[in-house]
């Protein structure tokens, strides 16, 4: 039964990156019928952020990465977050400790300090040879404080094979006696992991490359328990550009930053799923339960992926195009909000009028903007080089017009063309300066007779009188 799990930190937002984690392993999970669990890492009590560990659930219920084991849903092998655990690694560091795979230090930051100073790159080993255990002892006995190291040996090269990068060598020389037990008495990642991860019976272990070197150190772990190492699959990071990878100080690549700025979750998953994945038939628009099927480490990519944005909006423009008109004016109501320029306005309307030009929903900003400058009237957009029209032209038709708005507003529609039929100009001039007039906007979410819709009858020909009052 393969089991997979999500293990993040809670510092703060879910950012794309650990999301992309957690989509994989919950992918793989899936594909091969078993489980994904979710683990709260939180040992480094200074990074824990009040109220991450909520936004995480939250996230992962909302993505649809429902996960079968974890803090709010409960499991057998719980508790799955780590500073409820806390007692049980030092039960397994102190097993370490005796059988000489761990030892006690008791150095202190100025030695640890000054051994940097003098070049050195890594711990000494100064406990290991100069403290027995029983002076050890006596001293944590005695209140001193003390960290648990693991003893990595000084020579030989580990090797292991990542199911993404192949053989993966390291030298021991390379690796240092990292802290197993920090002196506020929980455990490091570097612990607390290889710890978790055997007794929720994780079978693969997927998690960001930056581990991928320090892996022969769990290793060890896991040979000096007795215990069978899992399968890794390490996954390249995600890029800003070609040097930068895209990190969790950058605000803009949070899961929630995403949906504020109008996103679709489903299309965030799959932007996402494709940062460093792509299935068999290059397909790039997949639902969840497609990903579940096509999913398979082949299509993992050994190299970095680079987050364009400009794609993402692609993707989830199509997901717009998808919606009902009822359930896109559900999802974009809020963010008419900001616009005081819109109420008033008949926003089912308006919403039908931006669903086909809406990419993510923070678009009606802009494409509605021209609502709120209407009293800025800009009178050379009456300029029109394929209809042959301007400013004066406009001060000619405008009386018309507005009298038209006015008496035959029901059929506007039809009574604009027949204007123009009768009065002797195009069609197409009658319908710009009537937009223009209404809009004072180039471009617009509709031609001119759904703009008037939009305004309304005394709202509209508030506009056109004042565009009339504009031409002097
Ligand atoms: N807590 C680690 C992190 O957030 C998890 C790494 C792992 O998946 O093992 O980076």
């Amino acid at each position: 039964m393969v089991r997979t799990r999500f293990a993040p930190s809670p510092t703060g937002f879910l950012h794309v990156g650990g999301l992309r984690t957690a989509l994989y392993a919950y992918l793989y999970a899936k594909k091969a019928g078993g489980k994904f669990i979710l683990r709260i890492e939180d040992t480094d009590l200074e990074r824990t952020v009040p109220g991450a560990v909520e936004l995480i659930y939250r996230t992962l219920h909302e993505t649809g990465l429902h996960y079968d084991e974890g803090p709010d849903v409960g499991g057998a092998y719980g508790p799955y977050v780590q500073t409820e655990r806390k007692q049980l690694y030092l039960d397994y560091a102190q097993q370490l400790i005796k059988s000489g795979d761990a030892y006690y230090c008791f150095c202190s930051k100025e030695r640890l300090g000054q051994l940097h100073e003098n070049g050195a790159t890594k711990y000494d080993k100064h406990c290991l040879h100069n403290v027995p255990l029983k002076e050890a002892e006596r001293r944590i006995a005695a209140g001193e404080k003390y960290v648990i190291r693991q003893n990595i040996p000084a020579e030989g090269v580990s090797s292991y094979v990542d199911l993404v990068f192949g053989e993966i060598r390291v030298d021991y020389n390379d690796l240092e006696d990292n802290i197993l037990i920090k002196s506020d008495g929980y455990p490091t990642y570097n612990f607390a992991n290889v710890i978790d991860d055997h007794l929720m019976g994780i079978t693969h272990v997927i998690r960001g490359v930056e581990y991928l070197s320090s892996t022969p150190k769990y290793n060890l772990l896991y040979d000096a328990l007795g215990w069978e190492r899992p399968q890794y699959i390490h996954l390249q990071p995600i890029m800003r550009d070609a040097h930068q990878k895209l990190s969790k100080r950058h605000g803009d690549a949070n899961y929630e930053d995403f949906i504020a700025k109008g996103y679709l979750k489903d299309a965030i998953v799959n932007y996402i799923a494709l940062l460093g994945w792509s299935p068999k038939d290059n397909r790039e628009k997949m639902t969840l339960a497609e990903m579940e099927e096509l999913f398979s480490l082949d299509g993992v990519s050994k190299s970095a992926s680079i987050f364009d944005e400009a794609k993402m909006r692609w993707l989830n423009s199509l997901y717009v195009k998808e919606l009902s008109p009822q359930e896109f004016h559900a999802k974009v109501l809020p963010f008419y909000a900001p616009y005081a320029y819109l109420q008033g306005l008949d926003l089912a309307y308006l919403s039908t009028l931006l669903h086909g030009r809406t990419e993510v929903f923070t678009d009606v900003g802009k494409l509605t903007a021209f609502i709120g400058a209407f009293d800025d009237f800009d009178t050379t957009l009456y300029t029109n080089a394929k209809w042959k029209t301007d400013a004066a032209l406009a001060k000619q038709m405008l009386p018309a017009l507005i009298d038209i708005a006015d008496k035959q507003w029901e059929s506007l529609h039809e009574a604009l063309p027949a204007y123009a039929e009768s009065a002797g100009y195009k069609k197409g001039q009658v319908l710009w300066i009537f937009r223009i007039a209404l809009t004072n906007a180039a471009s617009t979410p509709g031609g001119a007779t759904e703009m008037a819709t939009l305004f309304g009858k005394a709202e509209s020909l508030r506009r056109l009188r004042y565009a009339l009052s504009r031409l002097g």
